[in-house]
């Protein structure tokens, strides 16, 4: 009987779970909306978490790297302080 009564328990919190990520996927009116950004061939993504990741290319290696991850250096994307110290290093002139 105490099988039945934890199967219960189980399916209610996978249940639940599921409801919690689906729900995520409903509209929030308070998030923030991208605006006055340029026009490029990549599209703002939601991500499940309901953040925005907007993927940026690395101005040296040239891979992409998701925004928030990513280290803006003059309005330049790098993928981390090694790519920006190379960067610089080779010159843009
Ligand atoms: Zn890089």
């Amino acid at each position: 009987m105490l099988r039945l009564l934890w199967f219960i328990l189980v399916v209610y919190l996978i249940v639940k779970l599921f409801y919690r990520v689906m729900g995520t996927q409903s509209p929030n009116a308070g998030a923030p909306k991208p605006g006055g950004q340029k026009a490029g061939a990549f599209s703002p993504k939601k991500s499940a978490t309901g953040v925005i990741d907007e993927m940026v290319p690395c101005a040296f290696c040239a891979t992409y790297n998701p925004a928030r991850q990513a280290l803006e250096k003059k309005g330049l994307y790098f993928c981390n302080e090694q790519c920006h110290e190379a960067f610089e290093k080779r010159g843009t002139s």
